[in-house]
């Protein structure tokens, strides 16, 4: 089948959940055996999301192959278990490099570059791109921002040109929007959803099929009111209620056809049923685990976004624990001596979370060191764990100023310091080491038992600072392994004391390849000793 083109857009407002349904429409069709992927292109000027403060669009996500991208990605990787790439991510910043690169280079020949048709064209190409590279029956471009936005335009008229050059049963317009509930009224309103529909109808794209986000129930009649209005089959209006959970979204959009209309609409004749057998199974155990932990976050963003992919990873882990896990955050901010004990009361366990810059590091040390005392199950990633190393060299190897040297340069004792090659980079974006690098697991340690006695695992990166090797035996001979080894640069990526429960900490970010069917090994261990600590408490 030659590939087909699902394009989705939102109107009205933001935070409408555009990722959540590219990622269950991903799952449905995957489900019903077809090869899909699923891309986001996002209409702001940084060349990727990497320099973006969390604060903005939350947790910058990477891909195995190295790419910092939108946090949703992370959704499609957990509903789909599919892994995206660098094609999978791009911004209007990549766009406009990309044709500038080749303006400098000469490659117009004298054209004057316009938005159409040099970054329109651009814009296309990349669109088609994953296409190019493996076979694809679908695939699914969410487009970021709202209809309306300035600087969505270009993607817009890429995509009403794509669909006019492919043709009505190769491209298809799926367009999410909002309908308010007034409550002085009592009613639900529809006028912001035609009226968004009307502006895309302006500039060229009819959709096809309307998803509806609302907080009640819709009736038939609005459904048909707003298929009237816009020239959409009552059939295509979808609804897209609240639900307790976002894992519930595809079985809510299986339940109402969006998968059965859109592949009517492409003129698809779906040849089997989607098989939600085992994402059911996980929503069946999921909803059974009531009996809650709590997991403490420490980390500066008090922003749920911000550690969006070890919060699922945790969720997951906590179903198929038989736990419903209650991530709370705490800020390492407000973290001193005097108060750590009272700040992690009741928490099971403890993830002392990823960073840059020293903003909130001191409270981490407190907590890894409260943690460490008290034999509190203990996961540090990233920063997190570099925070542990502090610690220990600060508390038990007796060098009250050691640090790393992001935080101080002139520290003499850098027990994390930045690697030789990095040492000479002074731009910001995409300088740092990035994407899966491989790792050796130390035999008999906690975490090759975790990973089912795996001897190399393959994880993902995003820091520039390291474990100093300098210092790797005076650690060792005091307690805390390096368990975890790149075997071709020898960089320590693991470390665990053994003595402890569960205190181990990674330099790669385990949260980005945790998904709903397969949760993360480490994850999973962790909740485990968790719950084993709660039990004996
Ligand atoms: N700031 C640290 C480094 O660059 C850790 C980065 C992170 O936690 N992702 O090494």
């Amino acid at each position: 089948m030659e590939s087909k083109y699902i394009f989705i857009t939102g109107g009205v407002a933001s935070s409408l959940g555009k990722g959540i349904i590219s990622a269950s429409l991903g799952k449905l069709l995957q489900a019903r055996g077809y090869n899909i992927t699923i891309q986001k292109f996002d209409p702001y000027i940084n060349i990727d999301p990497g320099t973006l403060n969390p604060y903005e669009h939350g947790e910058c996500y990477v891909t195995a192959d190295g790419m910092e991208t939108d946090l949703d990605l992370g959704h499609y990787e957990r509903f789909t278990g599919i892994e995206t790439t660098r094609d999978n991510s791009v911004t209007t910043g990549r766009i406009y490099l990309s044709v500038i690169e080749r303006e400098r280079r000469g490659d117009y020949l004298g054209k004057t570059i316009q938005v159409v048709p040099h970054i329109t064209d651009e814009i296309k190409r990349r669109i088609l791109l994953n296409a190019t590279k493996q076979p694809l029956d679908f695939v699914i471009t969410e487009i970021g921002g709202t209809i309306g936005d300035i600087e969505s335009q270009p993607f817009l008229e890429a995509i009403r040109q794509l669909r006019w050059e492919l043709g009505p049963r190769r491209a298809i317009n799926v367009h999410l929007t909002y309908v308010p509930y007034l409550a002085a009224a009592g009613e639900l309103k529809t006028k912001p959803t035609q009226t968004s529909v009307k502006q895309l109808q302006g500039l060229g794209i009819q959709p096809e099929v309307l998803v509806l986000r609302t907080e009640h129930d819709l009736s038939d009649q609005i459904r048909e009111k707003v298929a009237h209005f816009c020239n959409v089959d009552v059939s295509a209006v979808i609804q897209s209620q609240d639900l307790p959970s976002i894992y519930e979204v595809p079985v809510n959009m299986l339940r109402q056809g969006l998968d059965t209309v859109i592949l009517q609409k492409l003129g698809v004749k779906p040849t089997r049923k989607p098989e939600l057998g085992p994402w059911n199974d996980f929503l069946e155990r999921r909803n059974k685990a009531t009996k809650e932990i709590k997991i403490a976050l420490v980390g500066k963003y008090d922003l749920q976004d911000a550690y969006k992919s070890i919060i699922e990873s945790l969720a997951h882990a906590g179903t198929y624990n038989d736990r419903k896990v209650k991530a709370v955050f705490v800020n390492s901010e407000n973290i001193t001596n005097e108060n750590v004990s009272e700040q992690l009361q009741g928490m099971a366990g403890v993830v002392i979370c990823p960073g840059f810059g020293s903003r909130g590091i001191e409270g981490k040390i407190i907590a890894a060191a409260y943690t460490r005392t008290h034999n509190i199950p203990t996961f540090g990633i990233c920063l997190g764990m570099q925070m542990m190393v502090i610690e220990f060299a600060r508390n038990v190897l007796g060098y009250k100023d050691a640090n790393s040297s992001e935080m101080d340069v002139h520290t003499p004792h850098n027990v994390i310091d930045m690697m030789e090659e990095q040492k000479s980079i002074t731009q910001m974006g995409g300088t740092m080491r990035l994407g899966a690098y491989e790792c050796q697991l130390l035999k008999d340690s906690k975490t090759w038992e975790a990973y089912s006695k795996q001897n190399i695992i393959k994880e993902r990166h995003r820091h520039r600072f390291e474990f100093n090797n300098r210092y790797q035996e005076e650690y060792e001979s005091n307690g805390m392994k390096c368990v975890g080894i790149n075997p071709t640069t020898n960089l320590v990526e693991i470390v665990e004391i053994p003595a402890l429960k569960w205190y181990i900490g990674t330099q790669f970010h385990p949260e980005y390849s945790s998904t709903v069917l397969h949760p993360h090994p480490l994850f999973m261990s962790f909740i485990k000793a968790c719950i084993d600590g709660t039990a004996e408490a």
